[in-house]
């Protein structure tokens, strides 16, 4: 049987992946190159930062909503079957406030809050909150089971499943996304090359995609554990500033977030925007800290910044050639990466597979 040759670049959630759907197949030898790994803490690594969890925001209809369709059964099962990824089921309660409809995190969060989502039926245990317990502010609510990833945890768990399956690690920084099919373990050139440098993908040569732009995201990373996940449509502290909280598993710390700020690539925490979060965290969550207390009863591990890869029109997940070179895009994922990995990375899969197809012809 003839070996496929496949580069992967990039290591984030949505690289690794493609990788790990990629490498069930021996045939496949899968070289995975790329500046940051799981275990690196940077602002040009994005996976690292994310809570991460399921809460879909693909509208109906959306290829969006299928790839975040697609993910729950994986994500699932994992839960399920595989503690040692680092993936939780969690009592989930997410609150809307209509008020926040036209805000930039309301927009984001519109199809998550609204009374009637598609994702009742997929995500167990769908119940809306009775209207005399609603808190005050809040328009509707719901309560599910839905997942957390310990990210920086799971991220190494893709990686050991690759490694198993053969696939080789390697550590560069490219300068133009054709170069990577000269970089193969195998020393043979590459027949495909799978772009997952996210955000990055603006200034990768030969790639260069004007519509990628971040959202901001600032976290509080806590040890204190409030129980259930939540989620709310806004705040009342600006535009761009969310109120969220999740418990990652393994002893991962609780996540506080955050913001959704566009266009903002300041990469040091904002003081003033970590004691809002922390404030917002316990006002929504009073049992984060003991009774009485403020933030100062929250015991801190780290104050985070992640910038998360949006792009116009939705991510690129399509075939394309540079310089002769054979690439699938699969990047540009904003703020539901995770929530959609496995059906991004199932839709490059095809497409690798039309390219190897092609190739296979063309040597006929
Ligand atoms: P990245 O993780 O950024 O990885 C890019 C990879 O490409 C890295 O390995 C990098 O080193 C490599 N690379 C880039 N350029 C080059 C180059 N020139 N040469 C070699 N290598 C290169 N999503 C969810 O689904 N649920 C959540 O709850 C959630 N919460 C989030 C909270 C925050 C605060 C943030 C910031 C994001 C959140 N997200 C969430 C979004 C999610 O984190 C991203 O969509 C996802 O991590 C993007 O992954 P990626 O693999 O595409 O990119």
């Amino acid at each position: 049987m003839a070996a496929n040759n496949i580069v992967v670049l990039g290591a984030g959630v949505s690289g690794l992946t493609t990788a790990y759907l990629l490498s069930k197949d021996p045939a496949n030898k899968i070289t995975v190159l790329a500046k940051h790994m799981p275990g690196d803490y940077d602002i040009e690594y994005a996976s690292p930062w994310a809570g991460a969890n399921y809460m879909p925001t693909g509208k109906e209809g959306s290829a969006h909503q299928q790839w975040e369709k697609a993910t729950w059964a994986p994500l699932k099962d994992l839960a399920e079957k595989h503690p040692e990824a680092g993936i939780h089921f969690l009592g989930t309660i997410i609150y809307n406030r209509t008020k926040d409809q036209h805000s930039a995190i309301g927009q984001v969060f519109s199809e998550l809050v609204q009374p009637n989502p598609w994702y009742k039926d997929i995500v167990p245990d769908f119940k809306a909150v009775p209207k005399d317990q609603l808190g005050p502010g809040i328009d509707n609510a719901q309560t599910v089971t839905s997942v957390c990833i310990n990210s920086p945890v799971y991220l190494s768990w893709l990686v050991g499943q690759c490694a198993k399956a053969g696939t080789v690690f390697k550590r560069a920084t490219l300068k133009h996304i054709a170069d990577a099919a000269s970089a193969h373990h195998s020393g043979q050139k590459a027949d495909v090359i799978i772009n997952c440098t996210g955000l990055s993908s603006k200034f990768l040569g030969g790639v260069l995609d004007d519509k990628l732009y971040p959202a901001r995201g600032q976290v509080v990373v806590v040890r204190n554990d409030p129980g259930p996940m939540s989620s709310v449509s806004g705040t009342d502290d600006g535009d761009d500033e969310a109120l969220y909280i999740m418990t990652r598993a393994l002893g991962g710390g609780t996540v506080l977030g955050g913001s959704y700020q566009k266009h903002n690539w300041d990469a040091l925490p904002d003081p003033n925007l970590a004691n809002r979060i922390m404030k917002r965290a316990i006002a929504s969550a009073p049992q984060l800290v003991q009774k009485g207390q403020g933030i100062e009863g929250l015991d801190i591990i780290r104050h985070g910044v992640g910038l998360r890869p949006l792009r116009e029109g939705g991510p690129r997940v399509e075939k394309d050639t540079v310089d002769g070179v054979n690439i699938v895009h699969n990047y540009g994922h904003g703020g539901f990466g995770y929530q959609a990995s496995f059906g991004c990375a199932e839709a490059a899969v095809s497409l690798v597979k039309e390219v190897l197809r092609q190739k296979t012809r063309a040597k006929l």
